[in-house]
């Protein structure tokens, strides 16, 4: 069913605890954990609990937890201190823009310059 865990995704065994994370904040709807290979000084993934496998996905289906993503990308930022300079959140989608994980989430990065357009 729709948003269901899915026994192959990484980011629905982070939910559950299966494969541990750095977790940084978590909500009702979402779970924030620092990534494994950080690309900024700040480098946290905002994810729904339940499983969509990207974010316009999740926006039609759920609009409402969409919503808690970014408000928790924001709560992120503020909490890494790098609202102030800026802070950039990213949704790669599919594979020609470099999406590995199909489970939606949130780029947060912050905490040095960040060139635009990005590469
Ligand atoms: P994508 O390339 O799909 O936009 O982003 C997936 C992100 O997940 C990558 O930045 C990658 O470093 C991160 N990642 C992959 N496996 C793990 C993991 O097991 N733990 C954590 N914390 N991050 C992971
Ligand atoms: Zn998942």
């Amino acid at each position: 069913m729709a948003g269901e865990p899915q026994a192959d995704c990484l980011f629905c065994k982070i939910v559950s605890r299966e494969i541990p994370a750095t977790i940084v904040r978590e909500s009702d709807t979402t779970v924030a954990f620092r990534d494994i290979n950080p690309q900024a000084p700040t480098h946290v993934l905002v994810i729904p609990r339940v499983h969509y496998a990207d974010a316009g996905t999740l926006a039609a289906a759920e609009p409402g937890i969409a919503a808690d993503v970014l408000r928790e990308a924001a709560a992120v930022a503020a909490g890494d201190r790098v609202d102030g300079t800026g802070y950039r959140v990213v949704f790669n989608t599919g594979v020609g823009a470099g999406q590995t994980v199909f489970h939606a989430h949130a780029h947060v990065l912050g905490g040095r310059g960040l060139e635009w357009p990005p590469g």
